[in-house]
């Protein structure tokens, strides 16, 4: 079709048990026709990574962590790729001089502890080369951790060798996660996969994201979480699927996702759970949707509801003027937080007509009394 890039690992393509639509691997990695057909408010890069980037490759949208894109290549082009507009549209790898770069930003950014290391698929670069970028990134002090996003364990397992294991130990800190859509992608293959990694001491995740007709049924999702703690993957995000073209016939609505979630809770431990996130077009970032614990609130009492329809009323504390809490606050740029902590009284948008007609009318001054 000339537009997307298409690969499938053999190893994947073997897991498809019949060829056409109804197959949840065969819709995951073959292209489609609906992939052309993209509504206008869809867009190539919907979460304006391209605006928050300050060195080219290096995601810096959160306060403490930063996304590195490692490569633009993927062993296996998902047709539901949040970022098509990089995964495979050139076959590139972090040069020396980017990763140099990336290394001056970080030194220079010391409130960054966590990188992630994503692309692509980093685990498609050779050892060696992803041995330079730990490395690199191992020499900046304040980079606590380094997080890995790979599908690799899904849809080539085989790369995960004991060399790999020996390597990335060297680096810890590491954690890892990964992206399993659908049960059917948990084979001795991807379990064995996953424990080299647990094995060698990397906490693993999961990321998966919603998908219509691939995996939007609670049972699905409770069967692949089910599985997942098994093998050692904790589940970390059900994404909503993006606002990104080439996907709109993978998109569910958001009220899907809040369905099963509200399936999950209490039929599942809380170790099985993952959080349903809506990244957020414009740049907003995750956010969490839960469906609604919080019935009703007042001073004294607030009023739960558990999973099987229960309501609780929970007693607030006696004196119920606690203590504040006890955290730093940047009033220059106050947040929801600063709001509830009593530390700012309001965030005001920045262009709101009716506040624009104020700022125009202000000169007026106060009404007069007898007005
Ligand atoms: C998702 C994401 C992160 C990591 O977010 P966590 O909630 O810590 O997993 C960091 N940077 C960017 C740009 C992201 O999209
Ligand atoms: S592995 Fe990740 S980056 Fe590569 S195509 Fe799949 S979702 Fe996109």
């Amino acid at each position: 079709m000339g537009k997307y890039p298409l690969a499938i690992t053999p190893y994947y393509a073997s897991l498809i048990r019949r060829a056409d639509k109804t197959d949840p691997i065969f819709q995951m990695c073959v292209p489609q026709l609906a992939e052309l057909n993209d509504p206008p408010f869809l867009s190539s890069d919907p979460l304006e990574e391209c605006h928050d980037m300050p060195v080219p490759g290096l995601v810096h949208r959160y306060p403490d962590r930063a996304l590195l894109i490692a490569t633009t290549t993927c062993s296996t082009y998902c047709r539901h790729c949040t970022r098509k507009r990089v995964a495979g549209t050139r076959e590139t790898t972090i040069s020396k001089r980017r990763l140099e770069q990336t290394v001056a930003y970080l030194r220079e950014h010391p409130e960054i502890h966590d990188v992630i290391v994503s692309g692509g698929d980093p685990l498609t670069l050779s050892t060696e080369h992803l041995e330079e970028v730990l490395a690199s990134l191992r020499q900046v002090p304040s980079v606590q951790i380094i997080r890995i996003g790979t599908r690799v364990p899904v849809v080539l397992p085989q790369r995960i060798t004991e060399d790999l294991c020996a390597m990335l130990r060297k680096y810890h800190p590491i954690w890892i996660n990964t992206h399993f859509n659908h049960p059917y992608e948990i084979t001795p293959e991807s379990s064995e996969a996953c424990t080299r990694l647990a094995d060698a001491g990397v906490p693993l995740g999961n990321q998966s994201v919603l998908l219509r007709g691939v995996n939007d049924q609670p049972q699905i999702i409770e069967q692949l979480c089910r599985k997942l703690v098994s093998i050692r993957v904790r589940p970390y995000y059900l994404y909503q699927c993006d606002l990104v073209r080439g996907v709109e016939h993978f998109r569910t609505p958001l009220s899907r996702g809040i369905e099963i979630m509200e399936y999950l809770r209490g039929r599942l431990s809380g170790l099985a759970i993952p959080t349903f996130v809506v990244d957020t077009p414009h740049g907003g970032g995750k956010i969490p949707v839960l469906p609604t614990y919080v019935v009703s609130q007042s001073p004294t009492q607030t009023v739960l509801r558990n999973y099987e329809g229960m309501l609780i009323a929970y007693p607030e504390p006696q004196d119920r003027i606690a203590e504040p809490v006890d955290a730093p606050s940047d009033v220059s740029a106050p947040s929801v937080w600063d709001l509830a902590a009593g530390h700012h009284s309001h965030i005001k948008p920045a262009q709101a007509t009716r506040l624009m007609r104020r700022e125009a009318h202000c000169s007026v001054g106060p009404l007069p009394e007898t007005f």
